[in-house]
């Protein structure tokens, strides 16, 4: 089985949007054609929450947990940009000997480059 790597980090979760399997490209309802460029906010937002421990001060949610405010109201609709940045940053890292191009952290930019 060729084992390619995902082309998002956020294609290990499934969607919960449009229900795309892990590992499967996310869809576009309206149209049925997959989302090459993109997910759905929604998925990166699930494999950052799964994956990630807050690193803001006051929140520091854990792996599964959304993201709280100071005042202890779950935030539903995003996640604080550090626990976003610190997830894009570990996979970054766990991703350093398929890869020689350094993740920009906040875009999901994986070309299949093999520049090993
Ligand atoms: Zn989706
Ligand atoms: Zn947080």
């Amino acid at each position: 089985m060729n084992r390619r790597r995902l082309r998002f980090p956020q294609m290990a979760v499934r969607c919960s949007w449009c229900k795309a399997l892990v590992g499967e490209l996310c869809v576009n309802p309206s149209t049925g054609r997959a989302k090459r460029d993109e997910t759905h906010d929604t998925r990166l937002r699930t494999w950052v929450i799964d994956t990630t421990t807050c690193t803001e001060t006051g929140c520091e949610a854990a792996p599964g947990s959304p993201c709280t405010t100071n005042t202890g109201t779950a935030l539903t609709t995003h996640v604080h940009p550090a626990r976003d940045d610190a997830a894009h940053r570990a996979y970054a890292a766990q991703h350093t000997h398929d890869q020689q191009l350094s993740l920009p952290v906040g875009t999901s930019r994986l070309d299949d480059h093999h520049t090993r």
